[in-house]
């Protein structure tokens, strides 16, 4: 009845997430607020992991793209899980490392790491870094020789995939800032380059074509694409390299007519692909790593608002204004996202209106969705904005010095706090 499956309704008319009433959740954590279901997220992870053990023997690893949502917490499950993440900075290095997470395990992007962020991946013994371009190589082997170090790598590959994507969240294409392009040499002159360095181990290459993908053919075109490249590499430099990252991108259902496939039927058609296209081309099977983010957290997570004014312009729209906005979610702002909104504290009325919800900050553009389907709503009603779990609470800011959103998870019924409201005294914590 809903896009995600950890939402229903409970015998008040509230909405309910992991089986609590998100009207009381309001009440009790107060509003804005981010709420995941627990359960929603383990699922999405085992879901892959399985499907990694099934294909592939258990010779892979998920890696949770942690930008969709960095925090200790997640970072806990991640490893009690026995996932890998995927960082994409300092920051969420030091978060992963402040609970232990297995080095060894962390997979470290980003198109322009600096150079405290490469010597903080060497020192803490980051197994996969994985590199961008030709600067961060030389960088990258000079500061693993000054610590003594040989640091495993991948590459970064565009393998020049258009996956029918909005054009802001698409990076497979060669017009983008990441990654080595394979049409010009660029990507095998850099293998070359890596095989003649002392202190960097080719580990092996990376793509990540996009964002929000509901096809599996370009995941599959990706798969042989980097594949080939396999073969040119041992071709043309005898070196067989031993892992393939195929990255994330999987879509979820942000709206009722979003179809995502089940995560296990790209899993199950991209390994027949990757194992055929190996024996094909007389290569062994690599190691196979996956970066899902938005597919693991996107779904398990909601944001809970308090409405205050309803605007009504006659003849033009009605302008519902909610507690939060752009700095809790700022992706309709960026991109025009799609979201479904429900009236959690009406769930069992009918959506007869249509409105534009509106956030509070002083921008225009400042809209969580316009044109929405929502109950008939007034001050003191509760929203609820489903599918924010990803590239929400991570792209949150300080916009109009508003404080940052606490995060309760619940679990079967039981709530808790994983991230705690930012006060006023935290937000100028920082002014001299
Ligand atoms: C963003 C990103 C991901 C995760 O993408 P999702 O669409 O959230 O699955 C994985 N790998 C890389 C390199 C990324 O940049």
């Amino acid at each position: 009845m809903y896009v995600s499956d950890c939402i229903s309704v409970n015998e008040k008319g509230h909405l309910t997430i992991g089986g609590c009433d998100t009207a009381s959740l309001a009440e009790q954590y107060g509003t804005p607020a981010y709420i995941f279901d627990e359960n929603e997220i383990r699922t999405n992870l085992r879901s892959f992991k399985k499907s990694i053990d099934e294909n592939y023997g258990g010779n892979g690893l998920v890696c949770y793209a942690s930008k969709a949502f960095c925090c200790k917490e997640m970072h806990r499950i991640c490893k009690q899980e026995g996932v890998g993440i995927d960082v994409v900075s300092g920051g969420e290095l030091y978060t992963a490392l402040s609970v232990d997470f297995p080095a060894e395990n962390i997979v470290f992007h980003g198109n322009n790491k600096t150079y405290a962020e490469l010597e903080a991946a060497v020192e803490s013994g980051v197994g996969r870094i994985i590199v961008d371009n030709v600067y961060e190589l030389e960088t990258l082997n000079k500061i693993a020789e000054k610590h003594g170090k040989v640091a495993g790598i991948m590459f970064r590959i565009k393998p020049g995939i258009d996956a029918h994507t909005h054009e802001f969240i698409m990076t497979g294409q060669i017009d983008s800032k990441f990654g080595f392009a394979l049409e010009t040499g660029e990507a095998m002159e850099a293998v070359r380059l890596a095989a003649g360095m002392k202190n960097v181990k080719l580990r092996g290459l990376h793509c990540h074509i996009g964002s929000q993908i509901f096809d599996i053919d370009p995941f599959e075109l990706a798969a042989k694409v980097m594949l080939e490249l396999f073969k040119t590499v041992k071709d043309e430099t005898g070196l067989e390299l031993e892992e393939l990252n195929l990255g994330g991108g999987f879509g979820i259902k942000y709206l009722e007519s979003d179809c995502p496939r089940p995560y296990g039927d790209y899993m199950n058609s991209v390994a027949k692909v990757v194992k055929e296209h190996s024996a094909k081309l007389g290569l062994k099977t690599p190691f196979i790593l996956i970066e899902p983010g938005r597919s693991i957290v996107g779904a398990a997570g909601i944001t809970l608002y308090t409405v205050g004014a309803v605007k009504e312009i006659p003849n033009i729209r009605t302008y519902v204004s909610v507690d939060g906005g752009m700095s809790d979610n700022p992706r309709y702002a960026l991109y025009q996202s799609d979201y479904e909104i429900v009236c959690a504290n009406k769930a069992n009325e009918n959506r007869t209106e249509i409105v534009t919800v509106a956030g509070k900050c002083c921008e225009s553009g400042d809209l969580i969705q316009e044109n929405t389907k929502l109950q008939a709503v007034e001050a003191g009603d509760i929203l609820a904005v489903l599918s924010t779990g990803a590239y929400n609470y991570s792209m949150a800011s300080n916009y109009n010095r508003i404080p940052r959103l606490p995060v309760v998870m619940v679990k079967d019924g039981e709530s808790r706090i994983v991230v705690k409201r930012e006060t006023y005294e935290q937000v100028a914590s920082c002014d001299v």
